[in-house]
């Protein structure tokens, strides 16, 4: 039996992005010198800095692939991939716009009408507009098709209620994009009827309700909407599609270096910490380096996949699996070979941070079981 390939080969040369990547070290160094952030893990989901994110904007580093026509640079995934592995590299607070500037933008251009665009993207693009996203619900996760979130038809617009949860910044962005469903449910088509809305989170209805994460942070929420109504043009791509496109939204969510990366930093220090305590040398941490090289390899692979508008639903599962258990087995190591002893107190501060995130990496985006399900079927054993 032969299988066929899941993620496609790197067709990227390294080096024709060598010169920006330099530019985004020295930008970070810049803004290390000057005490912009502190280096955090998971900074992508919990480091919230408006005025980091408008020093990136003002480089041309958020809607890079935003075509000029809508204010934006007009470059490559594979330029805006080597940006975003750079910040996460170093750790930095890019989680204010991660959302808008990851899987909004694309989404855009690809269902957004010509009115959505003007109006989001160059928001987008000056980092002045920052988006949650709206899929999950008390009953309804990893089987989205089940969503309870109604929209009515009404004169001019379509009347919104129903319950999102886990909604990620949803107390700081300006809108998210909400999964409700259209038409009655068809257990034979349990796909069909979905649709997406952009709301407003200042929309009158829009309740929104912190849920505390049990370090005591305000990350999540759960927002509640009553008869909120959202205008015909704030219909987001077809009645009617919604699974379709929360499935290619869900490509870019699932395959970027975020899936990896979050806890970079804290192998960064934990090497270090090895460099200085002789004794507390470890093979495990070459193992460690070499799948996040690994899976680098990969990702940028499915950036390059992405460009091409290939498929990447496969793929973009096989990143999240393995990446998600590569950061959590960072968190691990580096509590095994450095919690608890006289490390240094920002690295026992990176220890603790990550391994309170740690469940939450195989979590969000689709659960790891989840997406084995959606390996096997790329496989075609299901
Ligand atoms: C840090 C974080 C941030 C998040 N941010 C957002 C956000 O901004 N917006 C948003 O909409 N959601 C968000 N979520 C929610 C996330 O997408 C869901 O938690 C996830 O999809 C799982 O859904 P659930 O929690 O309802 O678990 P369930 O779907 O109830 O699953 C429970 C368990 O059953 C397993 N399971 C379920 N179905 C199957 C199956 N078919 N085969 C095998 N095992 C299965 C799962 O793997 C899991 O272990 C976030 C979650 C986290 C942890």
């Amino acid at each position: 039996m032969t299988l066929p390939r899941l993620v496609p080969p790197a067709t990227i040369d390294p080096s024709s992005t060598d010169a920006l990547r330099a530019e985004v070290r020295a930008f970070l160094a810049e803004q290390l010198a000057a005490g912009a952030f502190t280096p955090s893990v998971d900074a992508w989901l919990s480091g919230w800095d408006e005025t980091f994110t408008a020093a990136m904007a003002r480089r041309g580093w958020l809607g890079m692939t935003v075509p000029p026509e809508y204010d934006g640079h007009g470059r490559t995934s594979v330029e805006r991939f080597v940006v975003a592995e750079e910040m996460l590299a170093a750790g930095a607070p890019v989680a204010a716009h991660w959302i808008a500037d990851r899987q909004i933008v694309p989404s855009l251009l690809k269902y957004g009408t010509a009115q959505q665009k003007s109006e989001f993207l160059p928001k987008i693009v000056r980092g002045e507009c920052f988006f949650a996203i709206g899929m999950s619900e008390p009953d309804s996760g990893s089987d989205l098709a089940s969503v309870r979130t109604r929209a009515t038809q009404v004169d001019g617009g379509w009347l919104l209620s129903g319950t999102k949860v886990w909604t990620s910044g949803a107390h700081r962005a300006h809108a998210f994009i909400v999964l409700a469903r259209t038409a009655p449910a068809d257990p034979a088509h349990r796909h069909a009827g979905l649709s997406q809305f952009i709301v407003r989170l200042d929309a009158p209805g829009v309740d929104i309700r912190p849920i505390i994460s049990m370090n005591g942070a305000h990350h999540f929420n759960e927002v509640i909407l009553d008869d909120v109504f959202v205008p015909d043009a704030m219909v987001f791509g077809q009645i009617g599609a919604g699974w379709q496109q929360v499935t290619s939204e869900l490509a870019f969510e699932r395959s970027g270096p975020e899936r990896f990366l979050s806890t970079f930093m804290l192998l960064a220090a934990t090497a270090e910490h090895m460099a200085t305590n002789p004794t507390a040398r470890d093979s495990d941490l070459g193992r460690l380096v070499a799948r996040v090289a690994g899976l680098h390899q990969m990702s940028s692979a499915v950036a390059g996949a992405l460009q091409r508008h290939d498929p990447a639903d496969v793929p973009a599962a096989v990143v999240k699996v393995l990446g998600t258990s590569t950061e959590g087995d960072i968190a691990d190591y580096a509590d095994l070979c450095a919690g608890g002893t006289g490390a240094h107190p920002a690295l026992l501060e990176l220890i603790s941070v990550a391994v309170d995130q740690r469940p939450g990496f195989t979590l969000r985006g689709g659960t790891n079981e989840v997406l084995r399900g959606v390996i096997a079927r790329g496989l075609g054993m299901r």
